[in-house]
């Protein structure tokens, strides 16, 4: 990590009233006690170095650091800054200096986040300038009310023309917009008209861009095996792989400027990708993806899906006059009740619908490996990840009765992984079958048949040392041989 403390954009980009740096520090902590080494102030200028110093892959996750620029006169004046340098300066304690008219230039959520951080910083009057109307705005409707509760005026439909001395104005520098026409061409293609003869001019202290991140590929550059193709890494969208089998890449740098989440999401996909290329398994087999798979008819008409839909809770925020004078998070915690209502939604209700039928069908199965919880608002939610791990067989039977294959029972050659809503919850190799060799039961399982058939009468107590396919086989034999003894007798 080439900052003094790791966190990306979330710690240096996002602002603090955006997001609590409290929250940050802890996921952060936690990251650190599952183990991961961060070194921070460690800028990398090449992949190579790190093979070379013992590592056997590479994860590139270099996001967008480098602010775009405008081609118009004047954007060398000195109140012309960027907006992500701004706000880096800002989330670095450097408290740069805002006073008077602050112009951004553009309409998306960055560009509020600018704004409404440069009136915190002491700008008196902010404006944003972009070149869509209202209703086309990048930027969410959410953050625009917002920013237009603190004061912010957003002039639309405007582009800039030039930025220029002006021993007239209050500021002694002007900017001039002109109308914009149309921003996208009908086929949708990003193509802005202007009509030069409607200009608007604003006097400005200080002109901030906030039109677009790129990424600084300096560190990949010379890697002659990592594609780039406008601005950004290529791989492979399932595995994260770049053409350098030892090197994965995801987050903004592949995607482009994009939200937190999707990041997340890219790393872990590459750690399973990584983790398969590490213990020389195929990549192909490495999505972490669940497929989302069409509910049966029957669970819908049995209404449990009407527990999946209670609505987000929307938490309180500080009132706009209380909070332009404080990075204090504008969103509130939630209140107990909110909180309960909260968590009573399941973030992935679309697949686990809480129907119990999988904890039922494992304690029928002598194992209760699953534990679920019924919260508050009556709805049956996995509760601990844990235990799997040290109860699951892998017999597969949760997966079977499943409707939504919410939980899954993933065989792969010589192992045996069960996943809850794509999270892998045991995994664990199966022993060879003593006839075939072939990859057949966990020790476990074997362990639970045997337990389970020691006292039926007139049956030798199951082992389970043998697979289906054998285990038929030699029943057949056997009959066979019996049945030809009787005809023999008859
Ligand atoms: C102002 C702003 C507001 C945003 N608001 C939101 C929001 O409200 N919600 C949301 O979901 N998303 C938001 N985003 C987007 C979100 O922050 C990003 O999508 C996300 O952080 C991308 O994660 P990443 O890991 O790909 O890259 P980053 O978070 O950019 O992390 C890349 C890291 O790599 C480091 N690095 C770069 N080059 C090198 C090198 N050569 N050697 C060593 N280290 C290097 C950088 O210092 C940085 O720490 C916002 C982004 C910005 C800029
Ligand atoms: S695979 Fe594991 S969790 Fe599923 S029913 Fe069998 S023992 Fe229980
Ligand atoms: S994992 Fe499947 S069987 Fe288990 S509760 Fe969720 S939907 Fe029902």
């Amino acid at each position: 990590e080439a900052e003094k403390k790791p966190g990306g954009m979330l710690r240096y980009g996002i602002p603090g009233f955006r997001l609590s740096r409290d929250i940050l520090d802890r996921e952060i902590r936690w990251i650190r006690e599952a183990g991961v080494e961060i070194r921070t102030e460690a800028q990398v200028s090449h992949p190579g170095p790190l093979f070379e110093a013992g590592f056997d892959a590479v994860y590139v996750a270099i996001g967008t650091q480098l602010a775009r620029s405008l081609p118009i006169p004047g954007i060398d004046l000195p109140v012309v800054s960027s907006g992500l340098d701004f706000l880096k300066a800002v989330n670095r304690g450097e408290n740069p200096e805002v006073s008077g008219n602050v112009v951004v230039l553009g309409g998306g959520n960055v560009a509020i986040d600018v704004a409404m951080t440069a009136l915190r910083q002491g700008g008196r009057d902010v404006r944003m300038a972009c070149l869509e109307q209202a209703e086309e705005m990048p930027a969410s409707p959410d953050e625009i009310r917002a920013a237009k509760a603190e004061g912010i005026i957003i002039e639309n439909g405007w582009g800039p023309e030039a930025i220029v001395e002006d021993g007239k104005s209050r500021t002694g520098f002007r900017i001039d917009l002109k109308a914009c026409t149309r921003v996208f061409e009908d086929d949708g293609r990003f193509n802005p008209a202007f009509d030069p003869d409607r200009i608007l001019a604003l006097d400005a202290d200080h002109v901030i861009l906030a039109i677009g991140q790129a990424a600084d590929l300096t560190c990949v550059m010379d890697a002659e095996e990592i594609n780039i193709e406008r601005g950004l890494i290529c791989v492979d969208e399932t595995t994260a792989a770049t053409a350098d089998p030892r090197v994965f890449a995801g987050g903004d740098v592949v995607s482009g400027p994009s939200i937190a989440v999707n990041a997340i999401r890219a790393g872990k996909q590459a750690a399973a990708s990584i983790d398969h290329f590490l213990t020389g398994k195929a990549l192909s087999g490495s999505s972490w993806a669940v497929p989302r798979t069409a509910v049966q008819p029957e669970v819908l008409a049995s209404g449990l899906y009407v527990r999946s839909e209670p609505k987000q809770t929307v938490p309180a925020e500080l009132p706009a006059a209380e909070r332009t004078c404080t990075f204090d998070c504008i969103e509130q915690e939630l209140e107990t009740d909110a909180a309960v209502r909260e968590v009573a939604r399941c973030m992935r209700c679309d697949i686990c619908i809480g129907c119990g039928l999988c904890e039922l069908v494992c304690s029928e199965m002598g194992f209760n490996a699953l534990e679920f919880t019924q919260t508050p608002a009556g709805r049956l939610v996995f509760s601990n990840f844990l235990g799997p791990g040290t109860s699951c067989a892998g017999c597969g039977a949760c997966a079977a009765v499943c409707p939504t294959q919410a939980i899954q029972v993933i065989r792969d050659k010589d192992q045996v992984t069960t996943q809850f809503t794509g999270t892998p919850v045991c995994e664990q190799p199966l022993a060879p079958c003593t006839v075939c060799g072939r990859p057949h039961a966990t020790e476990r399982l074997k362990g639970g048949l045997s337990q389970r058939s020691v006292n039926i009468k007139g049956m030798d107590a199951v082992t389970g040392d043998i697979c289906h396919s054998c285990a038929r086989k030699a029943a057949a034999e056997g009959l066979r041989a019996r049945s030809g003894r009787y005809r023999r007798s008859s």
